[in-house]
């Protein structure tokens, strides 16, 4: 079909909409292991018990999934001490996203989140025909969420707050969140996207699951991508009000969760202790890190300070010196994510990648 134009006439706000960008692959080196850290994903593969399930699973394929999602509802409801009509699942937390935009936001409304942060809430903005209200994290990479909250007028709709942050890593502290929680009107969806939560080990960070109940407008994202290691079968979930998770049913993609994810998503939980140790083993390594990056004198949020990434990945703010630092590094083999003029993501993977982003601390 090559060389044909193509007159369709389509939505002005997909006009708009940027294509997306691809995390880049690693590029291969002669004799040199090449590592992506640029996706924020689980270096482990499925544990053998969920590859089980996986492949059972893989029998049932010809039938539909149950549309309700019964079971793996059920299981995200025990696992967190919520009921059932508290959840709702979805093609991952970023389907959930797009869900959350489209049952609140609509052509002359507003939806707030802070910049920069999760690359799909200005996505979903526009795809909901929004206008997107961007509020500059704090100079050390926090949520302003003062400033968030001034932002709010009688056409904001929805707003997202990422913690722990991507791609800064920083959280909201409880305190803050309450305070927020305070000055945005009733009627206003406040998202707390916990997709990282599970690597939190702060003592201050707000917990959505923990906190949803006194707050009617608050929806809590949660995936099983990150810390489950289940990227590649996409299963999210929202914990919130009925009202909101009966409406996020209603724009769902039908059948959008499959068999085999619902299914490994429902193995991850029952049998965790084997996960948490992989995500204690990841913690370990970010603090591992951190402290040498920091001892070799590369700038990173120090250990114990407010903005330190409590998420998977850890943040460089090298501004104007990021895109050639990324090249450096992805010559010896390591891919990470980059922010032209801002800073560079570094997702932590297996020791032996974290151990070359440690040798490569000259090229910082
Ligand atoms: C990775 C990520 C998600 C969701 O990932 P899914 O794979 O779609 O579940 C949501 N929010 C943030 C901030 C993320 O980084």
């Amino acid at each position: 079909m090559t060389g044909q134009s193509c007159d369709v006439t389509l939505r002005s706000t997909v006009e708009v909409i940027p294509s997306y960008k691809a995390g880049k692959r690693p590029v291969p080196l002669d004799g040199v292991t090449a590592y992506k850290v640029s996706s924020n994903e689980n270096p482990y593969p499925p544990l053998p018990a969920v590859r089980e399930v996986i492949a059972t699973a893989g029998g049932d394929v010809n039938r539909y999934p149950d549309p309700a999602n019964t079971e793996l509802v059920a299981a995200i409801a025990t696992y967190h001490g919520v009921d059932p009509d508290n959840v709702a699942v979805g093609v991952g937390a970023v389907a959930l996203c797009y869900q959350l935009a489209l049952i609140t936001s609509e052509p002359g409304t507003e939806v707030i989140f802070a910049w920069r942060s999760f690359e799909a809430y200005p996505i979903v903005t526009q795809v909901a025909g929004a206008a997107a209200v961007q509020v500059p994290l704090t100079s050390d990479g926090r949520h302003d969420l003062d400033a968030m909250a001034a932002a709010v007028n009688s056409a904001t709709r929805l707003i997202f707050v990422c913690s722990p942050n991507n791609p800064t890593g920083s959280i909201v502290s409880k305190a803050e969140f309450d305070d927020f929680m305070s000055k945005v009107p009733s009627n206003v969806l406040v998202v707390l996207d916990e997709a990282y939560a599970e690597f939190d080990r702060s003592d201050d960070a707000a917990h959505g699951i923990e906190t949803f109940r006194e707050y009617p407008n608050l929806v809590v994202l949660r995936t099983f991508s990150k810390a489950y290691g289940l990227a590649g079968l996409r299963v999210g979930f929202a914990v919130g009000h009925p009202k909101v998770i009966e409406a996020l049913g209603k724009v769902a993609l039908p059948f959008g969760v499959n068999v085999i994810a619902s299914a490994a998503a429902v193995a991850s939980l029952e049998d965790d202790v084997e996960l948490i140790e992989r995500v204690d083993q990841l913690v370990a390594e970010r603090a591992r890190v951190t402290g040498e990056l920091t001892a070799l004198g590369v700038q990173v949020a120090a250990l114990g300070s407010s903005a330190e990434s409590q998420a998977n990945f850890i943040w460089l703010p090298l501004g104007e010196r990021s895109v050639e630092v990324a090249e450096a590094l992805e010559a010896q083999g390591l891919t990470v994510r980059t922010f032209a003029g801002e800073g560079l993501r570094i997702t932590i993977g297996e020791v032996e990648a974290n151990d070359r982003l440690i040798e490569l601390a000259e090229f910082i």
